[in-house]
């Protein structure tokens, strides 16, 4: 038996009777399942590499899985994969050898012109607008928004005619608040032109657009409305923005530490309600006073958590479910703010710690009349 033999699984045993049997090669099994646990055992380590790129891989998946369950169930959160159908008109039209002609190009380059000029917004925003079969554009709405508020886009596009029934591509698209490149801008969703309202939570900081386009050739009217807010109602009765007079992060304890809510300055005994449906549990002392922790999500799990701090009285037992709206406590000074006038410290806590409440805290969308 040569060494080729030796390297081949599927290569028969060796010839005994020429060398000592070693223990490894005394195998009692008939001949035939040799070659097969030897094919295993050469398996084996690379196994072991497959299932340890998994695990990278898991590993280096796990923050943005999580980041993704981060936000209240009831919302749908800003993010996916999608290949749009504009991608895959683009691919008919290279199919159809067009994408290198000169309408193609121009087709293809329309929402990087529009791009560098985009119509931006900052609160609330509507119009009128439409494509001409003669001219190759597309569209662009820009606007900033913080993780925590809630976007609304409500676009209509004028019914065609049966006969020229074609396409309109739109899409929501972000481009990530710290990216240097400033044509980075990466899908979100495909949205419809409808008439339905589009409501999502923002859970990213970014840059977001609205791009709009037609198939080639092809007319289209529309009207568009975009108006941003908050996503939670506020958790202070009669109580609003102008009422936080300290913000997220502002420093603390010298500096020693940073701000992990915002104060919301209110009358000693101002009931504080819960800005969603879930598990509460209260708590005393610290630095937090009497407190309670609303967890959202089914059964308190995987949602965000709130904090209310500083309450003067609990409205809720120890531990139990709570409706949105309904009152768990009063406002007041327990804890650390015993100096200081009666305010709710209010906290939102993702997996990933604290984040900015204000965003959250906005008046809600209100998205005007086209
Ligand atoms: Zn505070």
């Amino acid at each position: 038996m040569n060494d080729e033999a030796e390297r081949d699984p599927a290569a028969p045993t060796h010839d005994r009777g020429a060398e000592p049997v070693t223990t490894e090669e005394h195998n009692p099994t008939p001949d035939a399942e040799a070659p097969a646990k030897r094919q295993r055992a050469r398996w084996r380590p690379w196994l072991l590499l497959l299932m340890l790129a998994a695990l990278i891989g898991l590993l280096s998946q796990r923050p943005e899985l999580r980041r993704d369950a981060l936000e209240t169930t009831r919302t749908a959160v800003m993010d996916g994969l999608n290949i749009s159908p504009r991608a895959i008109y683009t691919l008919r039209l290279r199919i159809a050898g067009l994408e290198d002609s000169a309408l193609g190009q121009r087709w293809r380059s329309a929402v990087d012109r529009a791009g560098a000029d985009p119509r931006r917004f900052t609160t609330r925003y509507a119009t009128r607008d439409e494509f001409a079969a003669d001219r190759i554009e597309a569209h662009v709405y820009e606007t900033s928004l913080k993780r925590g508020e809630r976007f609304e886009i409500r676009l209509r596009r004028d019914t065609p005619c049966e006969s020229c029934r074609s396409a309109l591509y739109v899409s929501l698209e972000r481009r990530a608040a710290d990216s240097d490149d400033a044509t980075d801008w990466t899908t979100v969703a495909t949205l419809d032109a409808d008439g339905h309202t589009e409501s999502r939570v923002v859970d990213r900081d970014g840059d977001y657009r609205v791009v709009l386009q037609p198939e080639l050739a092809a007319e289209a009217s529309y009207e568009i409305a975009m108006a941003r807010g908050g996503s939670i109602p506020f958790p202070v009765e009669g109580a609003g923005q102008r009422d936080i007079g300290s913000g997220f992060g502002a420093p603390r304890d010298g500096g020693a530490r940073q701000h992990h809510g915002v104060d919301i300055f209110a009358e000693r005994g101002t009931p504080v309600r819960a800005v969603t449906a879930g598990r509460v549990r209260t708590g005393s002392g610290g630095i937090g006073g009497k407190h309670v922790w609303l967890s959202s999500g089914m059964l308190g799990i995987g949602g965000a958590r709130y904090y209310y701090a500083h309450l003067d009285e609990f409205a809720v037992d120890a531990s139990t479910s709570v409706e949105a709206g309904d009152v768990i406590g009063y406002v007041g000074n327990t804890g650390n703010a015993r100096t200081t006038p009666p305010h709710l410290h209010f906290g939102i806590y993702t997996g990933f710690g604290p984040v900015d409440p204000a965003p959250f805290l906005g008046a809600p969308p209100d998205l005007p009349g086209t």
